[in-house]
C-alpha cells in the first residue's frame, strides 16, 4: 500500500477536490464527467449527503453539474472511500451518508433515529480524550469516527 508521492506532502494545503482527483488519476481512474461532479458537489458541503441527496443536487445542479445516476454514484462514491478521500457516516436501518474526508475541519456527527437528520459537532477535548486512549491502549488508532444517536429538537418535542 502507500499513497503515490508526488515529491512533497501538503494535503492540508492543497484543499481536498485538488487532493481527491489526483488520487483518483494516481489510483487509474479516469478524470472529468460524473467524478468531477461528484468531487466538485462534495466539496462544496461541510457534511455528509446521502446518495439520494447527491443525485437530487446534480440533476437539479447550479448548471455546473449534470445528472449522474444513482449506481454511478455508489460506484465513484465506493472508489472514493477505498481511497479514504470519503467518510461513511451510518445514519441506521442500512443507510449511509457520505461526506469528504478533509484533515483540517474534523468533526463527528450526531444522528436522529426518528427522522435521520444528521448534525456535526465538533469538540476538542473529545479529540483530545482519544488521543489519550490511544497512548493507553495497545492498539494503533488509525483514524475514528464518533457517531452519537438520539433525537433531533423537533423530533424530541
Ligand atoms: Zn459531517
Ligand atoms: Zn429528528
Amino acid at each position: 500500500m502507500g499513497p503515490t508521492k508526488h515529491g512533497h506532502d501538503h494535503a492540508a494545503t492543497e484543499g481536498w477536490a485538488v487532493r481527491a482527483t489526483e488520487a483518483l488519476a494516481d489510483a487509474g481512474y479516469r478524470r472529468g464527467g460524473a467524478r468531477a461532479s461528484l468531487i466538485g458537489l462534495l466539496d462544496a458541503q461541510h457534511c455528509a449527503l446521502s446518495a439520494a441527496e447527491i443525485e437530487e443536487a446534480l440533476r437539479g445542479g447550479g448548471g455546473v453539474a449534470r445528472p449522474v445516476a444513482r449506481a454511478s454514484i455508489y460506484r465513484i462514491l465506493e472508489e472514493l472511500e477505498g481511497l479514504k478521500l470519503v467518510t461513511r457516516v451510518e445514519v441506521g436501518q442500512g443507510l449511509a451518508r457520505f461526506e469528504a474526508a478533509r484533515e483540517e475541519g474534523h468533526h463527528h456527527h450526531m444522528v436522529c433515529d426518528a427522522c435521520g437528520t444528521v448534525i456535526p459537532f465538533e469538540d476538542p477535548a473529545l479529540e483530545r480524550a482519544i488521543q489519550r486512549l490511544a497512548r493507553r491502549v495497545t492498539f494503533t488508532v488509525a483514524e475514528h469516527d464518533v457517531v452519537l444517536h438520539g433525537a433531533c429538537g423537533e423530533c424530541a418535542g
